[in-house]
């Protein structure tokens, strides 16, 4: 699962597609939705290639439980209110059936005073 160059998170990973980055380390990077539906919506994702999490292996245990200790932190910092009136919401869409539209995963933080449009 190396990086598909038809991918358009791959692209976005590679530098070929801009992208409004919240984050990025060697493993991961966050980026802020194209087409937000709550005032704050951005994406995490592994630079690795992994099209969703039908594909997830033990060896990904680590990096998803670095996406997921990762999303409340960067949540707070983009503007999401405080809990337990605040907070977020995660989403992993998985599969054509789950509503994936892009084949690298990716989970969705989004969050911020409501109301938030429909997704
Ligand atoms: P999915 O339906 O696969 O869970 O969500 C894919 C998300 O990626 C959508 O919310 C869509 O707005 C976002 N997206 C698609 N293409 C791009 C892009 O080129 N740049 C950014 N920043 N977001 C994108
Ligand atoms: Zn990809």
């Amino acid at each position: 699962m190396s990086a598909d160059p038809n991918c358009i998170f791959c692209k976005i990973v590679a530098g070929q597609i801009p992208s409004k980055k919240v984050f990025e380390d060697e493993e991961l990077l966050a980026f802020h939705d194209i087409h937000p539906i709550a005032p704050v919506h951005f994406l995490i994702i592994p630079k690795l290639h992994i099209p969703s999490m039908a594909q997830l292996a033990p060896e990904h245990e680590r990096l998803m439980g670095k996406i997921m200790m990762l999303a409340p932190k960067l949540a707070f910092e983009q503007g999401c209110l405080p809990y337990p009136e605040g907070g977020f919401r995660l989403l992993c869409n998985t599969g054509t059936g789950g509503g994936q539209e892009v084949h690298h995963l990716h989970v969705h933080v989004m969050g911020g005073p409501r109301p938030w449009k429909r997704g």
